[in-house]
């Protein structure tokens, strides 16, 4: 585990300054992926502080607004599988939710986590591709195909939170996890897909959550067949190469440090 110091401000405001005062502080939301990077001692550089927000109110809830459904950044899973509005507006984002893990992960996990951890194999990702999300920071809207920006990065600022999300009321949106158990399994391939507009979105398949494009231009133009051949051309599988100099590079790290 590291040493840090741990902030809890009680509201977003406070949030905000405490995290842009403090160099090398991470947010935690729910911690199901920052607790296990904190006492793997795998995040680089090492982290200072770390800012709790979880209990901030600023970031919690399911509402509607603006003709958009907006889910708070550290609402968890199961609070969005029993909102009404989610089931009613994003059923393939509460379908996606309750294959995260078990109930003791649904209940700390947050989308806001999901995203920022930008895993390629996070299971909401495609699902908030498929809708057209937008990622609602402490300063600006981020459309969610802009928001990855390669393995495990995104567009956020090293001080920027995530607020919320926000997606489209009345879209249809189906969505499938294909692994090798439903539960507590780093999926394998996670696709979600709307018809009108033509979205194909999938994770697991590259180095970032994609959307499939020509794969979209097909559906856009109703041609099925040409979809589901195109979609093989859409995907770059992981590259294992890439995993390999990750991999050594963290391992020569830990090699540097004892
Ligand atoms: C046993 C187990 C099973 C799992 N199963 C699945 C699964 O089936 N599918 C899946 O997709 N994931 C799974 N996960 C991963 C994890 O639960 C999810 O990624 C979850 O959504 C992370 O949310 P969190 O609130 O716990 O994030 P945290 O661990 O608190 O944070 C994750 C990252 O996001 C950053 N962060 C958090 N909130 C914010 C914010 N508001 N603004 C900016 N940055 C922020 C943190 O600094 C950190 O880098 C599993 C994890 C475990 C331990």
């Amino acid at each position: 585990m590291y040493d840090v110091t741990y902030l809890r401000p009680t509201n977003l405001k406070d949030a905000v300054q405490l995290y842009r005062a403090t160099p090398g502080c991470r947010p935690l939301a729910g911690g199901t992926d920052l607790m296990v990077m904190l006492h793997a001692r795998t995040l680089r550089p090492a982290p200072r502080a770390v800012l709790d927000v979880w209990s901030l109110l600023e970031l919690k809830g399911v509402r509607r607004s603006q003709g958009m459904l907006e889910i708070g950044a550290a609402e968890s899973y199961t609070g969005i599988i029993r909102s009404r509005d989610a089931q009613e507006h994003v059923p393939a984002l509460v379908a996606a939710a309750r294959t995260i893990g078990a109930a003791q992960i649904q209940n700390r996990g947050t989308l806001g986590g999901n995203l920022a951890n930008a895993s390629p194999a996070g299971d909401t990702l495609p699902v908030l591709l498929a809708y057209d999300a937008v990622v609602v920071t402490d300063r600006r809207s981020i459309p969610i195909d802009q928001f990855f920006t390669g393995y495990r990065k995104t567009a956020l600022q090293p001080d920027e939170l995530i607020v919320a999300v926000r997606m489209p009321l009345g879209r249809r949106v189906v969505f499938r996890k294909v692994g090798t158990r439903a539960a507590q399994a780093i999926s394998k391939v996670v696709t979600a897909v709307s018809r009108s507009p033509a979205r194909v979105a999938l994770g697991a398949v590259a180095e970032v959550p994609l959307r499939a494009r020509r794969a979209e231009a097909a559906l856009e133009r109703g041609d099925v067949e040409g979809a589901i051949a195109a979609v093989a051309d859409d995907i770059r599988p992981i590259d294992r190469r890439t995993v390999a100099q990750n991999v050594l590079r963290s391992l020569l790290d830990d090699l540097a440090r004892t």
